[in-house]
C-alpha cells in the first residue's frame, strides 16, 4: 500500500503532525510501537485518585483551543484558577513567584540590592561572540545571582528537570539571546518585539490568558486519545521492528512488525516522531550524519511521587500551583504539584493530592532509590514546608529513565546540523521533543507547522 505520508511514533508530537496532515487530506499511516498512544502523557486513576504520571497540564495556547473545538472536548477542556500562585520555597517558607512590576518591588525573595540590580539590565554591556552560552551565566551576567538562584534555577528544575550550568540559553530560551543580540538587552528586545508585533496590525490570537493552565476532567491523556480516535485506521499501535529504507528519490519503504506479521508499505513522505534515541536507530541505515547528532542528545531520568493526604492532616490552605524548591534550600524533593488544588476531581471528597518530582540533572542518583525511601524524602519535605501532620497515602510512582531531553551547551548547533543534514534527505522529517521545545504546547504548534511545510513541498514535488 503506498501513502502520502507516514508518521512514526504517536506521542503529542506524532499524533499532532498525524492529525493536521490527515486534516489537510493526505492519505497518512501513523505507526506507534506500544499499544497505547500519548507517550509520556499517561493519566491513571489509582483508588479514586486521578494521577498524571507524566505532564500534568498544558498551556493554552491558540492550537490547543482550535484542536479542542475541532475534537468537540470543550465540555472536558478544565482550566486551573488564572490567580493560583506557584510558590518558591525560600528561608523556611513559601512566597509567590512575583507576577507583575508591584508584586516583583514587593517580593521578600529578593534583597534590596538584587532589585536594584536587576533594573541595571538595560545598561549592560551585551555579550561579543556567537558560541553558546549556559543558562547559568547568562541570567548571572545580564540579571545578577539572585535572579538566577531564586527563580530561574526552580523554574529550569520545573520544565527541564535541569542543571542552569549545562543549559544553552540559545537552545532553551531563544528569545532571550535573540534579545540581547539584537537590541543589546532582555528588556530592550522585548519591547522592540512587542513593538513590532503591535505595527503588524494582526488580530491578537485566540489563548486563554497566557499564564492559564489547562487539562480535561478525565487528565491529559483524553486529549491524545481523542485524536486517535479522529484517524480511525489511519493508526495501528503494536507495530514494532520498524525498518526504514529509500527505493527511489521519492519513495521510502516501511518494513513493520503487526500482530506477529511483517507488513511492507510505501510513502512519499516520512516522518519521524520518536524520541531522538528511537529515531537515530531508525534513520542508522540511510541518514546516518543524523543518527550521530540524535545519539548525543540526553535525555534526563526523574521520578514523579504523588502523596496523597486527608485534609485534617494539612495545616497549609494549598491555594496555588504548588512549589519550586531552589537547590540550596535544604530540601531534596525539586518541586511539588498541587494538583487537586489545581483541577476538579483529582482526588475523592476530603482529601488532596500532590505529585511530587525528584531526580533530575542535579540528581542523577535519585532514580536508584527504592519506592520507600522516595516516599520517606518527599513526605519529609512537604512535612518541613506545609507542616503536615501524620502518614501519607502512597500511590504509584513513575521512573522515567528518559524524560526530558535536555537543551544543553552545544544543543542549539547541533539542531541546526541536523536540519542542514535534513534538507539533503528530500522527503524527509523529524519532529519530538527534542527540537523546538519540550512542552505539549510547542509539539502540537510543531505539527502544525510542519504540516504546512509539508503539504507545500508536496505540492512542488
Ligand atoms: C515527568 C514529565 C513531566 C512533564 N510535564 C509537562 C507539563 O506539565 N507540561 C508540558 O507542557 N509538558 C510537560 N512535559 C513534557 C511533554 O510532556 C513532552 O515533551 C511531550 O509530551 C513529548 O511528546 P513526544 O511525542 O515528542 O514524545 P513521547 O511522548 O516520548 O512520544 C514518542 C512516541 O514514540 C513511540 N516510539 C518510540 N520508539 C518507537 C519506535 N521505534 N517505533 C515506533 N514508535 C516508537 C513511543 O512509544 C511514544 O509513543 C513533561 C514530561 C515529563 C516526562
Amino acid at each position: 500500500m503506498n501513502f502520502d505520508s507516514i508518521i512514526i511514533g504517536a506521542g503529542i508530537s506524532g499524533l499532532s503532525i498525524a492529525y493536521y496532515l490527515k486534516k489537510a487530506g493526505q492519505n497518512i499511516l501513523l505507526l506507534e510501537a506500544s499499544e497505547r498512544v500519548g507517550g509520556v502523557i499517561q493519566s491513571l486513576d489509582a483508588d479514586g485518585f486521578l494521577l498524571e504520571r507524566g505532564p500534568n497540564s498544558l498551556r493554552g495556547t491558540h492550537e490547543l483551543l482550535d484542536l479542542v473545538d475541532d475534537l468537540q472536548l470543550q465540555d472536558e477542556l478544565v482550566a486551573a484558577y488564572p490567580k493560583a500562585p506557584a510558590f518558591v520555597y525560600f528561608q523556611k517558607s513559601l512566597h509567590p513567584v512575583p507576577m507583575s512590576p508591584p508584586a516583583l518591588i514587593k517580593t521578600k525573595l529578593l534583597s534590596t540590592k538584587a532589585k536594584f540590580r536587576l533594573l541595571r539590565e538595560p545598561f549592560i554591556a551585551a555579550r561579543k561572540g556567537t558560541s553558546e552560552e549556559s543558562l547559568d551565566s547568562f541570567v548571572r551576567r545580564r540579571l545578577g545571582d539572585e535572579i538566577l538562584e531564586r527563580f530561574v534555577a526552580p523554574f529550569v528544575s520545573g520544565v527541564y528537570a535541569g542543571d542552569p550550568k549545562q543549559l544553552s540559553i540559545q537552545a532553551s530560551f531563544a528569545r532571550l539571546a535573540e534579545f540581547e543580540m539584537q537590541a543589546g538587552s532582555i528588556l530592550k528586545g522585548a519591547i522592540k518585539a512587542a513593538r513590532a508585533a503591535k505595527s503588524k496590525h494582526e488580530p491578537p490570537k485566540r489563548s486563554l490568558r497566557p499564564y492559564r493552565l489547562c487539562s480535561f476532567q478525565k487528565g491529559l491523556e483524553t486529549l491524545p486519545q481523542a485524536m486517535a480516535k479522529s484517524l480511525g485506521e489511519s493508526l495501528v499501535t503494536g507495530a514494532c521492528n520498524i525498518e526504514l529504507s529509500r527505493i527511489s528519490d521519492f519513495q521510502f519503504q516501511v518494513n513493520y512488525e503487526h500482530q506477529n506479521q511483517r507488513e511492507t508499505v510505501t510513502t512519499r513522505t516520512l516522518i519521524v516522531a520518536t524520541p531522538a534515541s528511537a529515531a537515530s536507530q531508525m534513520l542508522d541505515r540511510f541518514a546516518p550524519e543524523i543518527t550521530k547528532h540524535l545519539a548525543e542528545i540526553h535525555s534526563t531520568k526523574l521520578c514523579a511521587v504523588p502523596l496523597a493526604y486527608r485534609i485534617d492532616q494539612l495545616p497549609h490552605p494549598l491555594d496555588g500551583f504548588g512549589f519550586l524548591a531552589p537547590r540550596d534550600q535544604g530540601l531534596r524533593t525539586l518541586g511539588s504539584i498541587w494538583n487537586s488544588s489545581l483541577f476538579p476531581h483529582r482526588a475523592p471528597e476530603g482529601w488532596v493530592v500532590m505529585n511530587n518530582f525528584i531526580g533530575g540533572e542535579t540528581d542523577r542518583e535519585a532514580i536508584n532509590l527504592s519506592d520507600d525511601e522516595l516516599i520517606t524524602i518527599v513526605h519529609r519535605d512537604l512535612q518541613t514546608v506545609l507542616g503536615i501532620k501524620g502518614e501519607p497515602k502512597r500511590l504509584p510512582i513513575t521512573r522515567w529513565q528518559r524524560a526530558i531531553p535536555q537543551y544543553n551547551l552545544g544543543h542549539a548547533a547541533r539542531i541546526a546540523a541536523i536540519e542542514k543534514e535534513l534538507s539533503q534527505h528530500e522527503g524527509l522529517w523529524l519532529t519530538g521533543n527534542y527540537l523546538h521545545g519540550v512542552a505539549i504546547g510547542d509539539c502540537l504548534k510543531r505539527g502544525k507547522d510542519l504540516t504546512e511545510e509539508i503539504v507545500e513541498w508536496m505540492s512542488k514535488h
